[in-house]
């Protein structure tokens, strides 16, 4: 890791003293999010800031055990008075919104992805980073920040769950690195496994079955679609988060090099998720036509005034010319 990003994190933490910092993730936290935002009120608080940690969304059931936190909601947050540190993100408009409108600048951030701009005055960003926990967990320990065991056990989990165990094409030598500094830290493999795949709820289960069940090919089969309606969330008592990972599902299909989730918002907007089999497809570059982002890899975004109807014709021929690589 470029030692610049260690030197940032340093002064970030150096300046931290009688600072009132909120930390923010993207909406609709994943496991990284997660990850981030609690380890870094941890590290924070020790370095003697006063922390909040904000989120449009719950703390997702599959987290909730090793969080043992919750987050302040976004949409009631006053920042007057508190300097914003973005992780996961390095764009308020993934995180809220409303609380972009409110706010001037963003002090800090850590992050890993492709797309988003940042202009913070601290910037910790690598984007060859298989997670946002994994930075973190590299500056922590070569900075000498305490870290406790349950913040050992958080950033495991962030690593864990955004380079899918170790195997996306993001997994780099120092994301084996910093999970090997974690479990020196009291980071508990197993226990982390137990929480993450061995807790899912039966709801969601069930939404799987409908969205494996809506699954078309386009592109001669080489990318997989699957929809997801409102009512699919009523009929099956799934909540929104329990869309995370479904995606994956569709890519596991052999001969699939593209995958894609599509959901129907409340607001008239579609939301997808996209993953490609590998990182020369730039899903990203298909998500930011529709106005998202992400890795080359996985990637999503969420379009306003949209059907799947309106998306779909110019989703696939974006798929085409990505298979072609010509995006
Ligand atoms: P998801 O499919 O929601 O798991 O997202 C896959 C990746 O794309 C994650 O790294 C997200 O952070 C990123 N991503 C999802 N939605 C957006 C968006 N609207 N804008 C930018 N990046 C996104
Ligand atoms: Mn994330
Ligand atoms: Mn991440």
């Amino acid at each position: 890791m470029d030692s610049q990003i260690a030197e940032n994190f340093r002064r970030l933490l150096s300046e931290a003293k009688g600072r009132n910092i909120a930390v923010a993730g993207h909406m609709r936290p994943d496991g990284d999010c997660v990850s981030s935002a609690l380890s870094m009120f941890e590290i924070l608080q020790a370095a003697g800031a006063n922390v909040k940690c904000l989120n449009k969304n719950e703390v997702p059931h599959l987290y909730k055990n090793l969080a043992q936190f919750e987050f302040e909601s976004t949409e009631t947050f006053d920042p007057k008075g508190w300097d914003i540190l973005l992780v996961d993100c390095s764009d308020l408009s993934r995180v809220s919104p409303a609380l972009k409108e409110k706010l001037g600048d963003v002090y800090a951030c850590i992050d890993h992805h492709e797309s988003g701009t940042s202009n913070a005055k601290i910037m910790c960003i690598d984007k060859s980073a298989g997670a946002t926990a994994e930075i973190i967990a590299l500056c922590a320990t070569e900075v000498g920040a305490k870290i406790s065991r349950r913040a050992a056990n958080l950033l495991f989990m962030g690593i864990a769950t955004d380079t899918r165990q170790f195997t996306t094409s993001s997994t780099r030598q120092e994301s084996f690195e910093a999970a090997r500094r974690l479990v020196r830290l009291g980071a508990d493999p197993n226990a982390v496994a137990q929480e993450l795949y061995q807790r899912e709820r039966a709801q969601k289960m069930a939404l799987l079955s409908v969205y494996l069940g809506t699954l078309k090919r386009l592109c001669q089969g080489r990318v997989c679609v699957g929809f997801l309606r409102r009512a699919d969330f009523e009929k099956t008592g799934a909540q929104k988060e329990d869309t995370d990972g479904l995606v994956d599902f569709a890519r596991s299909i052999d001969g699939v090099e593209i995958a894609a989730l599509l959901e129907e918002l409340e607001d008239g907007s579609v939301k997808g998720s996209l993953r490609g089999r590998t990182p020369e497809y730039s899903v990203n570059k298909i998500a930011e036509y529709f106005g998202g982002g992400g890795h080359l890899a996985a990637a999503g975004f969420t379009a306003k005034n949209q059907t799947f109807d309106t998306i779909l014709p110019k989703f696939e021929e974006l798929c085409r010319k990505s298979l072609d690589r010509d995006l």
